[in-house]
């Protein structure tokens, strides 16, 4: 009941400022949407090819090579568009800057990479915050374009993961660091009903790999037989 009531608050708040402060284009100020279709396409540059996030050589869908399996537990990863400043400062404002209202267009440029690359997933799970880091921040950006992508794709979104202890911001760690700092801080929580799905996993960023690498290991102790990543970009 109280998840309704917030809700329900929440959306009123969203409508009220959306008629006080009608929604301008961050790219170039028009009024409409917080992103308007030119600035869409100019602005967020969509990756044309996929790499295997371990060496970087050019792979199919950005699968895991050969070479590189054993390093990772993902299976292969989607990166959705070229790190510049515009997207840089967009999930900026998403993550900190309480402007959740961008989930639409995030999930979109996700559902589009998945189809273009005609990856077809039984669920669509997510990195988990903290719960008190997501009761500060009111959502988790992750969970949000997760469950943009699962409609897109018409599967399920799935909470498949919980966070079991607060990390530390991975942001200026060495990759050792943000190796030690994510251990064993997720844990598996849909006691086999993964089992043998293939899943995505999204996240709005990556660096080194870790946190998806984490969260994957987890995935897989619960069943899950395919495990891909989805960033926005990588190296923010
Ligand atoms: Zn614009
Ligand atoms: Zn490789």
């Amino acid at each position: 009941m109280k998840t309704v009531t917030s809700k329900l608050f929440t959306w009123s708040m969203d409508w009220i400022l959306d008629w006080i402060l009608p929604r301008c284009c961050l790219g170039c100020g028009d009024e409409g949407d917080f992103l308007c279709e030119v600035c869409l396409d100019a602005r967020i540059i969509r990756k044309k090819f996929q790499v295997c996030p371990g060496c970087r050589k050019l792979n199919v869908a950005g699968r895991v090579c050969d070479k590189c399996r054993d390093d990772w537990f993902i299976d292969g990863l989607l990166v959705c568009c070229l790190n510049n400043k515009f997207l840089r400062d967009l999930v900026h404002e998403y993550k900190y800057d309480d402007m959740y209202g961008l989930s639409g267009i995030m999930s979109s440029v996700g559902v589009d990479m998945v189809l273009r690359e005609k990856l077809r997933f039984d669920g669509v799970v997510y990195v988990p915050l903290y719960k008190s880091k997501k009761y500060w921040r009111g959502y988790n950006q992750s969970e949000l374009m997760a469950k943009g992508i699962a409609d897109g794709l018409g599967v399920v979104k799935i909470n498949g993961l919980e966070r079991t202890r607060y990390t530390k911001s991975q942001v200026g760690l060495e990759k050792l660091e943000r190796i030690l700092n994510v251990k064993n801080s997720f844990v598996g929580c849909k006691k086999g009903k993964i089992n043998n799905q293939k899943v995505l996993l999204v996240d709005d960023v990556l660096t080194t790999g870790a946190t998806l690498n984490e969260c994957a290991s987890e995935l897989k102790k619960e069943g899950a037989d395919e495990v891909w990543g989805l960033v926005l970009a990588r190296g923010i």
